[in-house]
């Protein structure tokens, strides 16, 4: 089932989510659903806040980079596979200098910005049948782990922007959660929410 993602402004998006247990009800059908949902909107990753739930659970599938010609087939090779849940995610450890990458967000359509973060991550989660995993990761991998883990934590990536930038795009964030945008995939809007 296709759930609407929940747009920019909505306060779900800013909640610092909990831990779940492996008696969490409905896990494999709601894990299906966010796969479901990520892909109808073309995403890379879905953190459970998009859909409402305040919950520590993040699901990426890495693969299309897998065909991204702008990658040697060599850099191409660590995507090929790379479809994970990450359940009560923990980053342990960021290292290395500082990089930018151009992201965006299923939350906040239309708006792609240059975000500087570091380039090595230490993760501990766990997996959908509750197996506790410790991992390293770099490069793009890191950077949609990083940006997944900081929804769960109620941080989005505009939050990280210059004030300059954040001064720039402020009326078009204004408009997303107003539903003032197209996009061609299902949404909430907060603003239109609160109206009778
Ligand atoms: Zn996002």
């Amino acid at each position: 089932m296709i759930l609407p993602i929940l747009a920019y402004g909505d306060p779900v998006l800013r909640k610092i989510a909990e831990p779940i247990a492996h008696t969490y009800s409905n896990l494999d059908q709601l894990i299906e659903n966010m796969f479901e949902t990520m892909y109808a909107a073309s995403g890379i990753g879905l953190a459970a806040p998009q859909i409402g739930l305040p919950i520590r659970l993040f699901i990426v599938d890495a693969t299309p980079f897998a065909e991204d010609e702008d990658l040697t087939p060599e850099e191409q090779e660590p995507f090929k596979d790379f479809k994970q849940v990450f359940i009560n995610a923990q980053i342990l450890e960021e290292e290395g200098d500082e990089w930018v990458f151009n992201e965006g967000c299923l939350s906040i359509p239309d708006i792609r910005e240059d975000v500087f973060r570091k380039p090595e991550i230490k993760i501990q989660y766990q997996d959908e049948n509750f197996q506790t995993h410790v991992k390293t990761y770099d490069g793009i991998i890191a950077r949609i782990i990083q940006h997944e883990y900081d929804h769960i934590e109620g941080i989005l990536f505009t939050d990280k922007l210059s004030a300059l930038k954040k001064r720039l795009i402020k009326g078009k964030l204004t408009n997303i959660s107003k539903g003032k945008i197209n996009v061609d995939y299902k949404m909430r809007f907060p603003a239109l929410k609160k109206k009778r």
